[in-house]
């Protein structure tokens, strides 16, 4: 049978055709991601997370669940809104590899008397329950430690720190002594860490989901809010500065977590830039969250937690809110701030 030569083009053009749009579909993946990354090795190094996380992700996480928030962040790092997650699936998988958690809290001061027992209880209530826990309090006064009785596979260990003068110098401090602490315990005895502010309370499960390599809070007061109201270092001056319109989210310095070996790289940067802060007698506009937002600029979590995951109900609470976890403690300043 022979062709016509009309008909032998039409076919090649629609091999071709196929050919291309086959080729086209396969690429796209990765072709977006290559061209979001400006930085050549990050460009490399984000490629190839996120194409393992991918694979994992997809038995747990369903970003379509939740249509009124965005629920995946430009580098496709999952942003997780009640919802969007199966619990029972990460659940065995964490049991099954029998992992441990961290959790360090800082109470010192007024601080230690006016919060850390509601943290604490609550914690044990509602933080990762069934599975390990180690809750590493620093205290500056070990007598003034609230008795608990822990549930099960739950250890409190009880540290005492030098109190800094001014609070700001307290709360900056924190990345130090984490790190330092990382080094010498906490990298040996857990999986995951959380680091968090004492002024809060859990108010449901606060589970295996919020678990990965890097994870960041949103802040409840920005979720929503435009980029230019972010209240990022806008001082060039400050190893914090971020000019505006740059930076992805608003995040919240009295939450993040991650691995050992993440959070150990992150305080130390995080406290390399107090430092020369310090060395020019600088001190960025909202202390170690200035250095945070910085961090996780050159740095892209893993992972976002909604602002579900530690809300502030003085805002109320909007649709969007379905399940808060974590919620701010209200603080009169004059009270509790311990150097006013
Ligand atoms: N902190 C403390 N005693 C102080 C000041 C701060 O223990 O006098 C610790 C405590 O864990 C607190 C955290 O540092 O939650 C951050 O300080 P704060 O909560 O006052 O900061 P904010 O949430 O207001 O930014
Ligand atoms: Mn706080």
């Amino acid at each position: 049978m022979t062709l016509s030569r009309g008909k032998t083009a039409l076919l090649w053009i629609s091999f071709l055709a196929i050919l291309s749009l086959a080729i086209f579909a396969y690429l796209d993946r990765e072709g977006t991601l290559m061209w979001m990354y400006k930085n050549r090795s990050l460009k490399i190094a984000q490629l190839k997370n996120q194409t393992e996380q991918w694979l994992a992700i997809r038995t747990w996480f369903n970003s379509r669940a939740r249509t009124d928030m965005p629920t995946l962040t430009p580098w496709s790092a999952p942003i997780i809104w009640e919802g969007t997650v199966g619990k029972p699936v990460l659940d065995n998988y964490y049991k099954q590899q029998k992992v441990t958690i961290g959790l360090t809290v800082f109470a010192i001061g007024r601080y230690l008397d006016k919060y850390l027992k509601n943290f604490l209880t609550s914690a044990n209530t509602f933080f990762m329950t069934g599975h390990n826990v180690i809750f590493y309090i620093m205290v500056d006064d070990l007598t003034k430690v609230p008795l608990i009785e822990l549930g099960p596979l739950r250890v409190l260990k009880v540290f005492q720190v030098e109190k800094e003068s001014r609070w700001q110098d307290i709360s900056m401090m924190r990345m130090k002594v984490i790190g330092d602490l990382i080094e010498s315990h906490i990298r040996h005895e857990v999986d995951f860490l959380f680091c968090m502010d004492v002024d809060q309370v859990f108010q449901n499960d606060y589970g295996v989901e919020t678990l990965d390599e890097s994870v960041a809070q949103l802040h409840a007061w920005f979720y929503n809010a435009d980029k230019t109201a972010f209240s990022y270092e806008r001082r060039p001056e400050s190893a914090a500065y971020i000019p505006y319109g740059e930076g992805d989210y608003y995040y919240h310095g009295a939450v993040f977590g991650g691995t050992p070996r993440h959070v150990l790289n992150l305080t130390r940067q995080c406290y390399q830039g107090i430092k020369e802060d310090k060395e020019h007698n600088f001190e960025a506009v909202w202390h170690d969250e200035s250095h945070l937002n910085k961090y996780y600029l050159l740095n892209k979590p893993t992972k976002v937690l909604s602002p579900e995951y530690c809300w502030d109900y003085k805002i109320g609470i909007p649709s969007a809110i379905r399940n808060v976890k974590l919620s701010w403690m209200p603080k009169e300043y004059e009270e509790v701030r311990s150097n006013l």
